[in-house]
């Protein structure tokens, strides 16, 4: 008997190749098929009278073969299947070309089943290439010409039409397949049953009918995601961290002496951090901002609260520059304040205590580890270094993760069973700059509480930005002279280290040379990539943050985080090969000071897309509307892909449903306060769907 784990194989008709096939298409067994979604339909639900057909009409007729036959074209190099079809109302003729099999496979006097398009022929009305299908009766339903049809994704040597037949001969195991979806969230939220859905999302009655079932499809897919991290939320809730006082004097009066004033947008997510952090329960938020939003400082008010309270905090950076870097703004920002401040990386180890003003370079790793350990120090900035060695802190209660998305799930895990002792678990801000929609940010980072900040310091100028075409490349050097006449500095930025055989993609190495030697032979140049020594990076951030360097030739290193005020020109070579949301980055890297900043991209693609694309950022300097531009264009998985881990994959879902996606928070969120222990299928069900979120 067929059931849904019934293997492909065993099903009638299906022989050990086409097996092998439908394995390649990840579809195994009868139920398997049922979950093979088609990606697209054609509609062939009208079904009209011979006689009232038309050209460009689009439609389904039935009737009599009247004759069939193959013919060569020895003129045009091809076989031709010319036939006449009659109904009660007139006579058709049906032409197509190069597929002989079909004037063998359809006989005379047989009642067919044709769609396609009509058009004007010769020989008057005619429809060419149509689908078809023998019929036993007028009345017959159809599979492949009959109402919306559907179009799957094939491999080699499969087609369409045989795909259609065998999901159409298990379907009706659609009513065996088990509906996890509580009932209640379906009455809720209106949603087909999945048997319903199932039929329908391969065989629509309707288009209403596929909308419903695609929309219960989506619904679930999301649900699921929605409702694993509900679950870990609350289980991470569950657990205790240190209550953070709110210092209201001492907040007030440090932010009283930042050199500038907060933006609203620092102000909103500071208080929604230290709000979190008052509680007993561990705080997980994502701290989302635009570069140069402010990110930083906003967490150090978090972190100068976690000291008044003589609790330590963490912050965590993927680079050694942006370590360094982090250590010495953390080092201005707290000037004067009693408070200490260790940096942790593999080749440097720092402390310095702001009160009085005692810088320790060249701290050695014993007693820097002890120092952490002995709650000497109240913040300690690191990279990986920080969870890989074995640093023991005195009473973590604040781990920042800054570029979060550098990081995967097991890092930010280690960092948080740095707790010490005390079995109580740090509260966790994570930080980014990769602009990601709310809506889309709850999905991915469903278990995490948002903070965004969305607006920009005062006084920043928009960053002049510019597709410069090749001729006028010299005319932008002359213009990088001059800013730097007037003592600002520049980024180039290659999308390769070293040349490669890929013709016209830059390198720093060829870059660096041709700059330095014959473009600006004056001034100095120097190159920063990832395969250099971790010393060697800092010397030439240093020098460069210092003014000695005036132009800095590098890959996308400089990407995350960078901050050199004094820098105004941004350039891009091979702008094609970075994506809207990185570019955003790049550019972020000038406009840091009052000085007019520009961004220069240059690109070797012809291609009108890749142009547009450009276009469409040079306009623009919102950062999460690039993002959602970015995600109109290439999808989510394109977007942030490759740089974002525990991306969820969907087959039905897509990302851009933002009311469906808050239904399904919601509905997850219900079911989790109403005790997710209840539903056992779903509980299995989210067990056993891998790692989805990160967190
Ligand atoms: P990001 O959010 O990209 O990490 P940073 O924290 O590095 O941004 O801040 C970018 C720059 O803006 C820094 O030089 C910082 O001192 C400055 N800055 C931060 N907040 C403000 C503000 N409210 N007004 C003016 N400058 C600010
Ligand atoms: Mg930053």
């Amino acid at each position: 008997m067929l059931t849904v784990n019934t293997p492909v194989e065993q099903i009638n008709k299906i022989g050990k190749a086409t097996a092998k096939k439908l394995q390649k298409l990840g579809v195994q067994t009868a139920g398997d098929f049922l979950c093979y979604y088609p990606f697209r339909y054609e509609d062939f639900s009208r079904m009209v009278k011979i006689a009232d057909l038309q050209a460009g009409m689009t439609a389904n007729v039935r009737g009599k073969l009247e004759f069939i036959q193959n013919k060569r074209s020895p003129r045009q190099h091809m076989f031709i299947t010319e036939g006449l079809v009659r109904d009660d109302s007139g006579q058709l003729r049906i032409v197509w070309f190069n597929q002989p099999f079909i004037g063998k496979s359809l006989h005379t006097g047989e009642i067919v089943s044709l769609a396609g398009t009509a058009q004007g022929g010769f020989l008057g009305l005619e429809m060419a290439s149509p689908e078809y299908e023998r019929l036993s009766s007028l009345a017959s339903a159809g599979t492949h010409t009959t109402g919306i049809v559907p179009m799957y994704h094939l491999t080699a040597n499969l087609t369409n039409r045989q795909v259609r037949f065998l999901v159409k001969s298990v379907i009706g195991l659609a009513f065996q397949v088990e509906d996890i979806l509580p009932a209640a969230i379906q009455r809720t939220y209106h949603l087909l049953s999945l048997p319903q859905a199932l039929q329908n999302i391969h065989f629509p009655q309707s288009p209403e009918m596929l909308e419903r079932a695609r929309r219960r499809l989506q619904f679930e897919e999301l649900f699921l995601v929605q409702l694993k991290a509900q679950v870990k939320k609350s289980e991470f809730k569950s657990q205790r961290a240190e209550a953070i006082k709110f210092f209201d004097k001492e907040t007030k009066s440090f932010v009283k002496n930042l050199p500038f004033e907060l933006t609203g947008a620092q102000k909103k997510a500071g208080w929604e951090i230290l709000q979190n952090m008052q509680k007993g329960e561990p705080m997980s938020r994502l701290l989302e901002g635009d570069v140069g939003s402010g990110k930083t400082v906003t967490s150090a008010i978090a972190m100068y609260n976690v000291a008044l309270n003589k609790k330590q905090s963490a912050l965590l950076v993927p680079t050694e520059i942006l370590a360094q870097q982090h250590f010495e703004t953390l080092t201005k920002l707290f000037k004067g304040v009693d408070i200490s401040i260790g940096l942790f990386t593999r080749t440097s180890r720092k402390v310095v205590s702001l009160k009085s003003y005692d810088l320790q370079l060249n701290v050695s790793k014993e007693t820097l580890l002890k120092a952490v350990k002995d709650d000497k120090i109240d913040i300690v900035v690191g990279t990986h270094a920080l969870i890989q060695e074995d640093v023991e802190f005195h009473d973590l209660a604040l781990a920042v993760i800054d570029e979060q998305h550098r990081f995967g799930v097991a890092q930010r895990q280690a960092l948080r069973a740095k707790s010490g002792e005390t079995k109580i678990v740090p509260h966790l801000l994570s930080m980014t700059a990769t602009p990601i929609p709310r809506s889309l940010a709850q999905v991915i980072y469903g278990d995490l509480d948002i903070s965004i900040i969305n607006e920009l310091p005062k006084g920043r100028k928009k960053i002049s930005t510019f597709v410069v075409p090749e001729a006028k490349r010299a005319g932008a050097y002359d213009f990088i002279k001059k800013q730097i006449a007037s003592g600002r500095q520049a980024f180039v930025i290659c999308p390769l280290i070293s040349p490669s055989d890929k013709l016209g993609v830059k390198s720093v190495e060829e870059e660096y040379k041709k700059l330095n030697k014959n473009i600006f032979p004056h001034l100095k140049i120097a190159s920063l990539h990832g395969r250099m020594r971790a010393e060697a990076k800092e010397e030439v951030m240093q020098k460069f943050l210092s003014n000695e360097i005036k132009i800095l030739v590098s890959t996308s290193v400089v990407e995350v985080g960078v901050d050199v005020p004094n820098a105004t020109v941004m350039m891009i070579e091979g702008a094609e090969r970075f994506g809207l949301a990185q570019l955003h980055q790049f550019r972020g890297r000038v406009g840091r000071s009052t000085h007019q900043s520009y961004c220069l991209l240059f690109t070797a693609s012809l291609n009108e897309q890749t142009r547009a694309r450009l276009d469409t950022f040079a306009r623009s300097s919102d950062g999460f509307k690039l993002a959602e531009a970015d995600l109109r264009q290439r999808g989510p998985g394109e977007v942030y892909g490759t740089a974002q881990k525990g991306f969820p994959e969907f087959k039905i879902a897509t990302l851009n449903d933002y009311a469906l996606i808050k239904q399904t928070k919601t509905a997850a969120e219900s079911i989790v306060a109403a005790g997710v222990e209840k539903y056992p299928k779903l509980l299995e069900k989210i067990k056993d769907e891998g790692e989805y979120v990160v967190g």
